[in-house]
């Protein structure tokens, strides 16, 4: 058995009284130390996919299977989620005034340490942890003694979020780059800071449309996500290939199959 599978997952939300069905049989499988990428259009349910893998409550899934190292994740609470080392990349990270950076990653990560039977870190050897990962990710030593997020730039956010990943130390990571506006040194930031962790024991599925990201990061296998399911798979050239051709191959051979 692999690390991560996903088998036959459907999955619907309630949208003003209406069920929506979003995931309509997803069939994915990561192994062990493996990077994949998610592309596909708009609307065909890559977020709602992260959502679901995420343990979001608004999502109701309706079939199927995921196993996560050999336990059944949709059993378990987005906590025990967390401490069995799954982490999800925050879309929009969130400015909280008067909250230390440094105190906020320090209570994130003893949470999981607790939650995972380790020690909790004292400030001290936290922030030696902390210091050195920032310096790793090029960030600004004044970066931890910040307010979280508050007026950091689009990139200084990305590489918090980075440094937060980091420190969790995930078995498997969620990355979802929905916004369209990052640019080009936010997704470098978002590929280095993968390829860091990259080793035997971390895998991760980015979500993305850039195809930028993708020559940054390149990833094990491509996925190609419409309409509530993978319906083509290959390896990291076919980022290239939908760059020049776009979906409308995928998507006619799947009408087709
Ligand atoms: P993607 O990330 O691939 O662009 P999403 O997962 O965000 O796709 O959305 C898939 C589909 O589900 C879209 O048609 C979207 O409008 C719909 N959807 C997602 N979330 C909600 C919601 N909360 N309420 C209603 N519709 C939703
Ligand atoms: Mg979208
Ligand atoms: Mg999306």
């Amino acid at each position: 058995t692999q690390f991560l599978d996903i088998s036959g997952l459907c999955a619907r939300i309630d949208a003003d009284g209406q069920e929506k069905e979003i995931l309509k049989g997803v069939d994915l499988s990561i192994p062990p130390g493996e990077v994949h990428a998610i592309m596909g259009p708009n609307g065909s349910g890559k977020s709602t996919l992260s959502y679901v893998l995420a343990g979001r409550e608004d999502y109701e899934v309706t079939a199927g299977t995921v196993n996560f190292q050999g336990k059944d994740l949709l059993e378990m609470e987005p906590e025990e989620r967390a401490a069995a080392g799954l982490f999800l990349a925050f879309q929009s990270p969130i400015e909280l005034p008067g909250v230390n950076n440094a105190n906020f990653l320090r209570t994130a990560v003893n949470a999981v340490r607790r939650a995972r039977g380790k020690d909790e870190l004292d400030a001290v050897t936290f922030l030696k942890t902390a210091r050195a990962a920032a310096k790793e990710l090029s960030m600004a030593p004044d970066m931890l003694k910040r307010n979280v997020n508050v007026g950091f730039s689009g990139g200084e956010k990305k590489r918090n979020e980075v440094l937060q990943m980091t420190l969790l130390e995930p078995s498997f990571a969620i990355l979802d780059e929905t916004d369209s506006g990052l640019d080009v040194d936010a997704l470098r930031i978002v590929a280095e800071g993968v390829n860091r962790l990259r080793s035997p024991s971390f895998s991760a599925l980015v979500i993305t449309h850039h195809q930028r990201l993708l020559d940054y990061l390149v990833p094990d296998r491509i996925h190609v996500m419409a309409k509530g399911r993978i319906i083509h798979s290959g390896g990291p050239e076919l980022a290239q290939q939908i760059d020049r051709e776009g979906y409308t191959r995928f998507l006619a051979e799947a009408e087709a199959a």
